[in-house]
């Protein structure tokens, strides 16, 4: 006897980027930081005590999104906490759309999103993106017609690292009928010339949710905490009526505030990965693999001679001990996406995929 929901059992998981359990690994696939968190971070941990835990938490995390709300010149109201950006979708899909209704989303794109809209048991529409992995010109009439209720969009792009335009997303929300959710997970890493503020989206379009973590830009992957912004319309009901009552225990909660606060930290980590995500860039273009400028913290290498090659400097990378990440999908199946490392261990990168191209 099968007990699960048919759409369940049809499902297939996500897979999460391997976790090798050699310390020695340099682990360049799942787009974690390099350089440790905040010694705020630190001191908050020294600073927790056992009987802390004795009440419960703050609900709604009220310390937090004050302080987020701060740095983007928003007010509380249009900030909601949550367990990693993947508690946000999860939450906006189970909020604002009913099984059978479609979700849109853009091919290739983050893979958990399919795997959210099979679970609330909604049809899936995808529109792929074009050579230089930029919305199709007639995306949001294409997500009408198909009566998309929510769309979702990564900004800056995972897995290619290419960038939509504040103005692009600005168009795209103002002609859909549904909503609209701009994924910013990789947002800290967009260089600061492009001037990219997508609070301003949030005050000027009531369909738009924007999706924030600390697991990249905060180097906080383990902690599991990030957030949503949006109209207080779209996040009152997230707030108050179905998100798990405490969804941040009192540690994250505390260890977020001291994250966040400690801007300088973060905006000197994001310096570092844009200097050696240019180097890597430059250095892997004169190798003959070529790499589009990313804005993430990762890059995007097409392999020349095909999917065959790529799977082969793949395993090559991790027999000598270089984990990336390799996607055997339609468009990416001859790529290699790489994240973004010290300089130490993008320069051991490079010489060893150097010597895996020589042979
Ligand atoms: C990492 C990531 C997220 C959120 O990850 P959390 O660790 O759950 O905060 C969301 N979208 C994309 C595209 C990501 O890469």
């Amino acid at each position: 006897m099968n007990y699960e929901r048919d759409n369940i059992r049809r499902l297939t998981g996500y897979v999460s980027g391997e976790q090798p359990d050699n310390p020695q690994t340099i682990k360049l696939n799942t787009n974690e930081s390099p350089w440790p968190p905040s010694p705020m971070v630190d001191s908050v941990l020294r600073n927790v005590g056992a009987a802390d835990l004795r009440r419960y938490p703050p609900p709604t995390a009220d310390a937090f999104r004050d302080i987020a709300a701060g740095h983007h010149g928003l007010s509380r109201d249009h900030i909601i906490a949550t367990r990693g950006g993947d508690e946000l979708l999860r939450l906006v899909i189970t909020t604002f759309v009913d099984p059978g209704q479609v979700i849109a989303m853009t091919d290739p794109t983050y893979s958990l999103y399919r795997v959210l809209a099979q679970i609330q048991n909604c049809p899936v529409a995808h529109f792929a993106l074009d050579e230089d992995w930029q919305m199709p010109p007639d995306f949001a009439n294409a997500a009408n017609q198909a009566n998309a209720r929510l769309t979702l969009i990564v900004n800056p792009h995972a897995p290619s690292g290419r960038m939509h335009s504040k103005d692009a997303l600005k168009d795209l929300a103002d002609k859909l009928h549904g909503l609209l959710l701009i994924d910013e997970a990789y947002v800290d890493f967009i260089d600061p010339e492009l001037a990219y503020d997508s609070a301003d989206l949030v005050r000027q379009c009531p369909n738009v949710i924007i999706l924030r973590t600390l697991s990249k830009g905060y180097a906080l992957a383990g902690l599991r905490f990030g957030y949503g912004m949006a109209q207080p319309e779209l996040v009152a009901p997230m707030l108050g009526k179905t998100r798990d009552s405490y969804n941040l225990d009192y540690i994250s909660q505390k260890i977020a505030e001291a994250a966040i606060t400690d801007q300088a930290w973060a905006n000197n980590l994001w310096t570092k990965v844009r200097e050696q995500r240019h180097a890597v860039t430059v250095a892997l273009n004169a190798m003959g693999l070529p790499v589009q400028p990313s804005q993430s913290n990762f890059v995007l290498v097409t392999v020349p001679k095909g999917k065959d090659h790529a799977v082969s400097l793949y395993r090559g990378l991790k027999a000598r001990g270089i984990l990336v990440r390799y996607f055997d999908e339609d468009r990416l199946a001859d790529k290699l996406r790489i994240t973004i490392g010290t300089p130490d261990e993008n320069q051991r990168l490079l010489t060893e995929l150097a010597a895996l191209l020589d042979q």
